[in-house]
């Protein structure tokens, strides 16, 4: 990861020297979290001299032609860095940003169609929220305007550059906002671990992130919702180290099944995330007794169940108690959500590949009328 992260309170002001030597700053955040966290105003504390705009339109879930638009005022602006401030909606935006910026005759959708003729500009991030880990990869999660459906850009050269991950800024997070990107980042860490492709290094960084995040959502979920310095900094640490692991593996199915139920029913990203993950491990425990000589399968199912710290079925009821969704859909509501998002690569990197018909059968599972036999 060719990032610089530097994670702790007061991260932005110690390395204060790393921020200085910009000339035109395009900072990029949503309406108000940027300012009520007290992230840019420590931004701003140290870069200078430089000249900044700030662009505050990016919503939630961004889409692609306020990120295009965004890029043309950047280039206009003869931005020479990107700094995304906010949760991972900003952040996403700032990568996406920063490719329109460098290059100003792209239209929206080229955003998919690499290569391209410059490099992005450079990106810095600062989370204030803990959870997508955007702040240590390169994926960029936009929407398609008119479509509802999510498609990710990645490109090599969209790293953050540098990231600043300051726990204090979460402090301002209202507790839902808390929990549902605490869900997320559990979800990167245990998804991470059910792809064939990861490696040592990224089940470490997913077994640690669990081993931080779970706890404290047991204890939010046992209506302990005074979040203490180290509960936040456990969040953020945890929701760093899912970023890195998802950066080598990606995200299996909760993923691409869950913007459906964000982009059409409201569900924030780490809730819509969260309400697959029981099929998830279910799918992989069956996967497992019919494959018993696959070490790799077993060993990270077991590796999962113990970073948890306790058992999985106890670990699966606190994140549905969490996620708090009860919405049921018809199947023919659910044969149209199967349809957008059956070719997403996340179904093919589980271990277990996902069909078309096991997309289906999840879905009714989940939020339509069929129960689970087991
Ligand atoms: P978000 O969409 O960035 O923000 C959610 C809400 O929280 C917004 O209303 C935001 O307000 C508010 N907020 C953020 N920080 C706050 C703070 N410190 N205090 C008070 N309010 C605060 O949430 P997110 O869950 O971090 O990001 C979700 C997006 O990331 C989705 O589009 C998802 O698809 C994507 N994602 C990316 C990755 C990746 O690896 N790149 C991984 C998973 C998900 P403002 O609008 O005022 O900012
Ligand atoms: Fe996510």
């Amino acid at each position: 990861m060719p990032s610089e992260v530097f994670f702790g309170r007061g991260v932005i002001k110690q390395n204060a020297s790393k921020l200085t030597g910009y000339r035109n700053v395009f900072i990029v955040t949503g309406k108000k979290s940027a300012k009520k966290s007290g992230a840019l105003t420590a931004f701003l504390e140290v870069i200078g001299g430089a000249n900044f705009q700030i662009y505050d339109n990016i919503q939630e879930n961004p889409l692609l032609s306020v990120c295009h638009e965004a890029g043309k005022l950047a280039y206009d602006f003869e931005a020479d860095v990107i700094v995304g401030i906010g949760g991972g909606s900003p952040i996403d935006a700032a990568k996406a940003i920063a490719l329109f910026a460098a290059n100003p005759e792209m239209l929206p959708d080229d955003l998919y169609k690499p290569p391209f003729e410059n490099d992005p500009l450079p990106i810095i991030a600062i989370p204030t929220t803990a959870g997508t880990g955007s702040e240590a990869n390169a994926y960029s999660v936009m929407t398609l305007d008119g479509k509802n459906i999510k498609k990710t850009y990645t490109n090599e050269k969209s790293y953050p550059k540098m990231s600043f991950v300051d726990p204090t800024f979460t402090e301002s997070l209202p507790i839902e906002v808390t929990i549902s990107t605490a869900l997320d980042a559990l979800a990167h860490c245990t998804e991470s671990l059910l792809t064939k492709n990861s490696t040592t290094i990224s089940e470490h960084f997913a077994a640690e992130g669990i081993s931080v995040i779970f706890p404290r959502l047991a204890q939010i979920a046992g209506s302990d919702e005074n979040i203490s310095e180290e509960a936040r900094d456990d969040l953020s640490l945890g929701a760093l180290y899912g970023g890195i692991a998802i950066n080598t593996t990606g995200t299996c199915f909760p993923h691409p099944m869950g913007y459906n139920l964000t982009l059409n029913h409201g569900l924030p990203h780490g809730k819509a995330c969260a309400i697959f993950q029981r099929e998830l491990i279910y799918i992989h425990e069956v996967y497992r007794e019919k494959h018993p000589s696959d070490r790799k399968l077993a060993n990270n199912l077991d590796l999962l169940f113990r970073s948890y710290g306790v058992p999985m079925s106890e670990a699966l009821d606190v994140i549905d108690y969490l996620a708090d969704y009860n919405e049921k859909f018809s199947d023919d509501l659910i044969r149209l959500y199967v349809e957008r998002i059956k070719e997403v690569k996340s179904f093919a990197s589980s271990f277990c590949e996902i069909s078309e018909e096991d997309i289906f059968d999840i879905y009714k599972h989940v939020v339509g009328f069929a129960n689970r036999t087991k």
